[in-house]
């Protein structure tokens, strides 16, 4: 069998240096292949030009660049969305999303070949789950994008395939090395990860004082409603995950995103928008994120016009900032939870 290099995009500066020391080769070189690796766009080992020769001759032994291929790209009618499809060493197949407004550029970047949670309303979640990606492979999609675009991004989302929280230690070590002043240097308030609400995990960034924007998708006022749609409510009920919300918030003071995608005939009531209300006001430091539902195969529907007004008017007298998503790009499924791969055979 042939033998796979493995990548060096995804190795965060201790990788690097237990590299070179493996190699006989000096400490300092792992910091500016760090640098380098992760500052500008590489596609090749010729691309290391502040490295010597021999050191990129022993890199070559072992390694290539990226973990991800290029597939396609695919953009909406407005050329404000585009889709970008890549291919893992494994031969999956993953889904990246960039979106334009103004000067805001929003990466959405996957996190697993499908998904465990199954979320009804999911389009991902269709998919079952393949694999977890590791953090090569999700960082790879910020630096094979970067590339490709005009504008540079200025925010990245791991809302994308997958549920970040399930893929935890890969999810984080690329969050880093986003962040990295060393290398992408991107700030950590314009970094957010969002879950459908793993305890342990919300507990662990707690923990660990994670300093990225943390999301969590409620989606149901009741841990009955919220049960049907969101199966993991299960083994991590509403009243818990509110209580894990309330101690991130006063612990890393913090704020937190709740996102609520509303569904008709679902959660989209006066008293649903009532029982958020009561419910969100014990959290200190939350906003709310409605987004009303991208339909995908007509199991479940969008409210229509009157009931979306409704309810938002309602949410008004809360204390809490209250906002609207209209998702992006919907015509080329592209929009949040319309991700899944339909083609298989490329
Ligand atoms: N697993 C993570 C991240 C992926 S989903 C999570 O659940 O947070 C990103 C967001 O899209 C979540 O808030 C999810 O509730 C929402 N979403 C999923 N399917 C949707 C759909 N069909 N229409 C609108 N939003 C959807």
């Amino acid at each position: 069998m042939n033998k796979v290099n493995s990548p060096l995009i995804g190795k965060n500066l201790t990788d690097l240096k237990e590299m070179c020391e493996k190699h006989v080769v000096e400490p300092f070189r792992a910091k500016q292949l760090f640098n380098w690796l992760y500052s500008n766009d590489i596609n090749g080992f010729n691309d290391l030009t502040n490295l010597p020769k021999e050191f990129i001759n022993i890199l070559k032994l072992d390694h290539c660049i990226h973990p991800l291929e290029f597939v396609q790209s695919t953009k909406s009618n407005s050329e404000l969305t585009n889709k970008f499809l890549f291919k893992t060493s494994s031969g999956s197949l993953i889904e990246s999303v960039l979106m334009n407004e103004g000067n805001r550029v929003t990466l959405c970047l996957s996190t697993q070949v499908g998904c465990a949670l199954d979320c009804k309303f999911c389009a991902t979640a269709k998919m079952g789950f393949k694999e977890n990606l590791n953090s090569g492979e999700i960082l790879d999609q910020y630096l094979l994008i970067r590339q490709k675009v005009k504008k540079p991004i200025t925010n990245i989302v791991f809302m994308g395939m997958g549920e970040p929280f399930l893929n935890y230690k890969n999810v984080i070590k690329a969050a880093h090395l986003l962040h990295s002043p060393d290398g992408i240097n991107m700030s950590t308030k314009r970094i957010t990860i969002s879950t459908a609400g793993v305890i342990s995990k919300i507990k662990r960034f707690t923990k660990e004082k994670e300093k990225f924007k943390l999301a969590i998708s409620l989606n149901g006022t009741t841990n009955e409603q919220r049960s049907l749609i969101m199966p993991i409510t299960l083994k991590n009920s509403l009243d818990d995950l509110l209580d894990a919300s309330k101690k991130y918030t006063e612990s890393s003071n913090r704020w937190l995103t709740f996102e609520y995608v509303l569904l008709k005939e679902r959660n989209d009531t006066v008293e649903d928008a009532n029982r958020l209300i009561t419910l969100l006001t014990e959290v200190q430091r939350c906003k709310l994120n409605v987004i009303p539902y991208n339909e995908i195969d007509g199991e479940f529907q969008r409210p229509n016009q009157n009931q979306i007004q409704a309810f938002m008017n309602k949410l008004r007298s809360a204390q809490f900032p209250v906002t609207i998503r209209w998702s992006k790009g919907t015509d080329i499924d592209a929009g949040c939870g319309q991700l899944a791969i339909k083609n298989n055979s490329m």
